[in-house]
């Protein structure tokens, strides 16, 4: 009996302990930093577009996910050398987004690039290059920035301020062009709901669990290290919602929740432990869709509701929300998701 006591007394130490930030060995590449979270897994950052996760096997290497644009997706290769020298023979794509799909084109037909089917059918369908997230998030915003900086370099009269801005001039003209090398390239192998991947004595599981962020989001489960790879279905921020099936996504959280893991690696913000942080977020997705219908049904706007819609209680798990209000994108969305199911 007072074993048990001890057992269950450590354990909860141990959960309190595992919602801390962890440390991990740190390699840092020219652009990309690169975490060790386990033997042959790394937690790549610091990129253009999503955050990253290299999976060094015995013969070959798997990457997940690929950023924004050809060139992050080279510097990403190039500062992957730093870890390892064996060659890139699979890229998965967790969704279809931009930011973790527009590298692709650099991979030769030696790699696989491997989705759900939903994804090869997005990028050769959904004209992404001019439809959201990529119009609002780059296609107009870095050539707006352009002209506001290029506008505020013509008034400072600071040498040293006029300097900082030509600076950031010269990074966002490379952004752009960096961004119409861009060529949407679908994912080479397909699947529909699982595909196990061996890898010398390394299983990685690509599972789809239920439509959610997108309507074919992949987590890369690796069983024996107890390690999944969510990207954008689960952040340790709040994820884009401008595609998402909000009800099914609760959904698809609780099946995430239900495998054997113990660190999440996400597709923008940090690795994290706490399946807390899960629960948190399918209460803000069933939240924000109750609060927007409610809003609706007084007759306002999306984009009424998604300045007006107040999600201010979960700040402490998400801080980046600061006030009420809500991503415009994402709320359209959930006008628009709300019309399909009322076709139904
Ligand atoms: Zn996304």
């Amino acid at each position: 009996m007072r074993h048990r006591t001890i057992v269950a007394i450590a354990s909860i130490l141990f959960a309190t302990s595992a919602v801390k930030a962890q440390t991990y060995p740190v390699t840092q590449g020219k652009t990309y930093k690169f975490e060790k979270v386990a033997e042959g897994v790394y937690y790549a950052s610091g990129g253009f577009g999503s955050n990253n996760v290299v999976i060094v096997n015995e013969q070959d290497v798997l990457l997940v996910d690929d950023g924004t644009t050809p060139a992050a997706a080279r510097a990403f290769l190039a500062d992957i050398k730093a870890i390892t020298n064996k060659p890139v023979r699979t890229v998965v794509n967790t969704h279809f987004h931009y930011d973790h799909t527009d590298g692709n084109s650099v991979f030769g037909p030696e790699v696989q690039i491997v989705a759900h089917e939903y994804v090869r059918n997005a990028i050769a369908t959904f004209d992404v290059l001019n439809r959201e997230p990529f119009i609002t998030s780059q296609k107009t915003a870095v050539p707006a920035r352009i002209d506001a900086l290029t506008k505020q370099i013509a008034a400072e009269r600071d040498p040293q301020k006029k300097a900082a801005f030509q600076k950031d001039l010269a990074a966002a003209q490379t952004t752009l062009n960096q961004l119409k090398e861009i060529k949407p390239t679908p994912p080479n192998v397909t699947y529909s709901s699982k595909m196990v991947l061996h890898k010398g004595s390394r299983e990685i599981q690509l599972l789809f669990l239920g439509r959610g962020h997108t309507g074919g989001d992949t987590v890369v489960f690796l069983p024996r290290e107890r390690i999944v790879c969510t990207g954008d279905l689960m952040e340790s921020r709040l994820a884009y919602m401008g595609d998402a099936f909000f009800d099914e996504w609760v959904t698809t959280l609780g099946a995430l929740k239900n495998l054997d893991f113990g660190l999440v690696l996400p597709g923008h913000g940090v690795p994290f432990s706490d399946k807390g942080l899960i629960t948190a977020f399918q209460s803000y997705l069933s939240d924000i869709t109750t609060k927007i219908a409610g809003l609706r049904a007084q007759g306002m706007t999306a984009d009424q509701a998604a300045s007006r819609v107040d999600l201010t209680s979960y700040a402490k798990d998400f801080p980046q929300i600061t006030g009420p209000g809500a991503d415009p994108r994402g709320v359209r969305r959930i006008y628009a998701w709300m019309d399909e199911r009322g076709k139904k």
